[in-house]
């Protein structure tokens, strides 16, 4: 079954440990989502998830369709269907948003069947169409080098662009509402919604409720110093935003504490 599972997950960074037992398990057709103060480690986790080398695992596993993660590769991990959303993607002048998006949907397919040979133009000209109406995005994009000189909202509707070309088995994504308007972030929710379904897990990584009025979770968990240190049902996440961390900090002995400090918007 294709369902992430993390156990007891320790990383650190420069040898300074910033998750501290992360227990997560997001089976297909689940939306969770994944709040806490800025600077306590959810983007630590998706990109731990994703396999990026700079953060390193000490103690725990993820589990992705019964294989641990951890020894994979991040290109292995997107061939078997996890997928990343970044907070900041990156522009990669010189490749083209139809190239990359081809050339990444023809790996994906190679991975699911070895003898595949790759998705005719015609036929992927068309799907991309369809996505990127959906996403309300101009069809010039296409041929527009990667990110480069997007704006923000254009960039995270290509990371959902990117989310509905691949089809991944879980989708995470990071921040996708920060640096959208309203507007962007009802287009961005309602691609994700259209994407939802049985074979999909989803795990949204946000700071603020507001996307959660569009992207409905059935799981809401709370990280706060490299834990989850609570989860529940959509209904806490409408507590967060009355009550903010606080009590969260005094019921778990002051978690997540440096944030208070260091954070103007937690
Ligand atoms: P969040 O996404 O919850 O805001 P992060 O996972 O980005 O938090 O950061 C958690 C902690 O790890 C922070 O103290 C941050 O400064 C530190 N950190 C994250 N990435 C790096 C990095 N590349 N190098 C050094 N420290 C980092
Ligand atoms: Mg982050």
């Amino acid at each position: 079954m294709a369902e992430l599972a993390i156990h007891n997950l320790h990383v650190s960074i420069d040898g300074k440990e910033i998750l501290k037992g992360v227990e997560l398990t997001v089976k297909p057709g689940e939306v969770h989502a994944l709040m806490g103060p800025n600077g306590n480690g959810k983007s630590t986790l998706a990109y731990t998830i994703m396999g990026h080398p700079g953060y390193t695992v000490t103690a725990g596993e993820v589990c992705f369709e019964g294989k641990n993660l951890i020894e994979l590769e991040p290109d292995e991990r997107s061939r078997l269907g996890i997928f990343l959303a970044f907070q900041y993607p990156v522009a990669i002048p010189g490749v083209s948003v139809a190239n990359f998006l081809r050339t990444a949907l023809n790996t994906r397919r190679k991975a699911v069947n070895s003898g595949d040979k790759g998705i005719a133009i015609p036929e992927f000209r068309k799907l991309l169409r369809e996505r990127m109406e959906m996403l309300k995005m101009d069809p010039a994009f296409a041929g527009r080098y990667l990110n480069d000189g997007f704006s923000g909202g254009e960039k995270k509707r290509n990371e959902i662009l990117q989310m509905a070309t691949l089809k991944p088995s879980i989708a995470i994504l990071d921040e996708t509402d920060s640096g959208l308007d309203i507007d962007a972030l009802r287009i961005v929710s309602e691609g994700v919604n259209t994407l939802r379904g049985p074979d999909l897990g989803v795990l949204v990584i946000t700071h603020y409720q507001r996307i959660l009025n569009y992207i409905k979770p059935d799981f809401v968990h709370i990280l706060m110093d490299g834990r989850i240190v609570e989860t529940g049902g959509p209904e806490l996440a409408l507590t967060l935003e009355e009550h903010g961390y606080n009590w969260l900090r005094e019921k778990n002995g002051n978690a997540g504490a440096a944030d208070k400090v260091l954070s103007v918007d937690g």
